[in-house]
């Protein structure tokens, strides 16, 4: 996909903007984020970063990570911040309710929109639409956005670079997974031009906690379910998993992956009772489309292989649920085998 010139001619011109992400953002949310952020304030925009939850504790180390709003903490200082901009760019999400209150809060302001992104089915949220679910990453389109600008020879490794780079290795499983040939020649590109990328790497995946290791230790020994007859595994945490292990943002973070390294695994499903809600994360090997079950059972959305809703039932009954639709795919899951 093309960047239009009216897209590029509209960032030419030193704007107030804001740039928003998705609720829990994960590594390409900040990571997308923040390298836009970086990137137009070299151009003379005023830029702020709001997203509508927090954000995992090892992204803190990324540069501008700090200055970032929060509207679960601090609602009244984003819609301050919001009221004064007059373009808003939306950076690896597709539907407004995924930036909870805050969508209604922006749906009906008079903003010009941007949207950058790599999900399926968007809606229509934005007058300059992106969308290129074929992408690794939001950070892959960032990084294109600012080549088609004429720019990748400014792209600055400790700021854009590192930011960029973090998307690509996160949304991609450090490239094990949904990679086309230009990830590696971005990666490339960005080492070469001094992009730290073991820090980088150290950042994301060397700076556990131990209490992350003994959760995951509880995951695997005492939470692990295995259906053959479904080739699907399956890890659960209840409300009281949570006060135990003390979990908080992050901290549940890849443990669904654990599952996937199974060899007869071809689905794999984390569900866990969060304080407020029962969260669904599920992934899947080859042509199995778990962004269908999400959307089509639990009304969430995501990735073919990477796919994520939220059950307002109760852990017990998401997780009979869940069991319960996997008859329908099972013809798949062994055509697929
Ligand atoms: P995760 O399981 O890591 O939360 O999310 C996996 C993917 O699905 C991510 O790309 C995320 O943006 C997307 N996703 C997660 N939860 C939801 C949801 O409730 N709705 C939609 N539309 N997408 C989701
Ligand atoms: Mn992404």
């Amino acid at each position: 996909m093309e960047f239009s010139a009216a897209l590029r001619q509209l960032i030419q011109v030193p704007q107030n903007v804001a740039i928003f992400s998705h609720r829990n953002p994960d590594g390409d949310a900040i990571g997308s984020s923040l390298a836009m952020r970086h990137y137009l304030e070299q151009h003379g925009h005023t830029v702020h970063v709001l997203f509508p939850s927090e954000y995992p504790e090892e992204f803190e180390a990324l540069p501008g990570a700090a200055d970032a709003l929060i509207w679960d903490l601090q609602p009244e200082e984003c819609k301050q911040v919001i009221n004064k901009k007059n373009l808003f760019i939306f950076l690896d999400f597709n539907a407004l309710d995924r930036i909870d209150k805050m969508g209604d809060y922006l749906r009906d302001l008079p903003a010009q929109r941007i949207m950058i992104d790599h999900h399926l089915y968007p809606d229509p949220i934005a007058e300059h639409m992106i969308s290129e679910p074929e992408a690794s990453s939001t950070c892959e389109l960032v990084y294109r956005f600012i080549d088609s600008m004429g720019d990748r020879g400014k792209i600055n490794p400790n700021t854009v670079g590192k930011c960029i780079y973090t998307g690509l290795v996160t949304d991609t499983g450090s490239f094990r997974y949904a990679t086309n040939p230009q990830v590696f020649r971005i990666a490339a590109d960005l080492v070469e031009r001094g992009t730290d990328d073991t820090g980088v790497q150290d950042m994301i995946f060397n700076s556990q906690k131990e209490k992350n290791l003994r959760l995951l230790g509880h995951c695997l020994s005492n939470r692990m379910e295995f259906l053959p007859e479904f080739k699907t595994a399956l890890i659960w945490l209840s409300r009281r998993d949570y006060e135990e292990f003390d979990i908080q943002r992050g901290d549940t973070e890849g443990i669904v992956n654990y599952l996937l390294t199974i060899r007869d695994v071809k689905i794999a499903a984390f569900i866990h009772n969060q304080p407020t809600v029962v969260k669904l994360s599920l992934r899947s090997k080859g042509s199995i489309d778990v962004q269908e079950i999400c959307k089509k059972h639990f009304k969430g959305g995501g990735h073919k292989n990477a796919s994520g809703a939220y059950s307002h039932d109760s852990l017990k009954a998401t997780i009979d649920k869940f069991k319960s639709i996997l008859p329908e795919y099972k013809d798949k899951i062994w055509t697929n085998a």
